[in-house]
């Protein structure tokens, strides 16, 4: 299959700089930690890394390894059905580089375990809570599967002490079987989102994420927006799909960054309380920064 479609201009990265960068970049020398950021060659690193206007800094981190149990047909992360099993002591070691590392936003994401019996859900809530425990007021996001809707997988995470609750719904409702593996869908993931909504202390947000140009129309992008409204969701974030190899699925368009701003508008107007929408948006994108800016207003 190939991608006929050349890259517009407006995909083009920007130069990483300033102090803030710099200090962050040369401690995580130090750490032996892996960063999301730095393997998947993020375009946003200096953004992120920097914290922006409000000097809140994010990156994001990857446990229970980097084999995953699921296939799905955008993404990069190698696959077994029978991945290695997890460091028990993973949870404490990342929390320790994680607090001496002087972020102030950390996204924690990990593969799909489903070959765990409880699909690496205490593994995740004991990383979030060592952290926590750790650094109090650093700002926690939780990026999580979607643990086949089960809801005691999502209770422990969304009951360790996060103030985020993050997981993508990848795409519109009518592409999840053609965009994400069989095993995820649509509605499982909304009621994974609503689940942890209720069950989460007060005040923790929850947040998704889709990917433009996967062959989705507008008026299913905005279908989508509503139902994870109505889901309770607080979050939501728009950005370009960028097919990683030529055996993944082809990129459909590249939607403009006037078309991005636009679902950023009807999003904020629908109440979100922000929305990140463009063309290098990630779904941990300036996260620190614009949940400062969201609690600020
Ligand atoms: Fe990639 Fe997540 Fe799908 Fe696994 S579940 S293949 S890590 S997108
Ligand atoms: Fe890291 Fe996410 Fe920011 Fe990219 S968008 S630099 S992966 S925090």
């Amino acid at each position: 299959k190939k991608n006929p479609i050349p890259k517009p201009p407006w995909m083009k990265r920007i130069i990483p700089g300033g102090d803030k960068y710099t200090a962050i970049k040369a401690k995580l020398r130090e750490l032996n930690l892996h960063t999301v950021c730095e393997e998947a060659k993020c375009p946003n690193i200096g953004e992120c890394w920097s914290g922006g206007e409000t000097g809140t800094a994010t990156a994001t981190i990857m446990i229970l390894g980097d084999t995953c149990t699921r296939g799905c047909r955008f993404c990069a992360v190698k696959t077994s059905r029978t991945p290695p099993p997890p460091d028990p002591e993973e949870p404490a070691k990342v929390a320790d580089a994680i607090a001496a590392w002087g972020l102030d936003y950390i996204v924690i994401t990990s593969v799909d375990r489903d070959d765990l019996a409880d699909q690496g859900s205490n593994h995740f809530a004991e990383t979030v809570e060592k952290l926590k425990a750790r650094k109090p007021n650093m700002l926690v996001e939780a990026l999580v599967p979607d643990f086949r809707g089960d809801k005691d997988c999502v209770q422990r995470v969304a009951r360790s002490g996060l103030d985020v609750f993050a997981h993508n719904i990848e795409t519109v409702e009518e592409l999840q079987g053609v965009v994400r593996d069989r095993r995820a869908n649509f509605q499982q993931s909304i009621d994974v989102l609503k689940m942890a909504k209720s069950m989460a202390a007060p005040g923790t947000l929850t947040k998704t994420s889709i990917m433009l140009g996967c062959g989705e129309t507008p008026a299913q992008v905005i279908r989508t927006m509503e139902r994870v409204k109505d889901a309770g969701v607080d979050v939501m974030t728009f950005g370009q799909y960028m097919r990683p190899t030529k055996r993944h699925m082809p990129v459909s368009e590249y939607v403009t960054p006037d078309a991005f701003e636009d679902y950023r508008k009807i999003g904020m107007d629908m109440g979100f309380r922000y929305v990140a929408s463009g063309p290098l948006v990630r779904s941990s994108y300036k996260a620190g920064e614009f949940y400062i800016k969201s609690m600020i207003d």
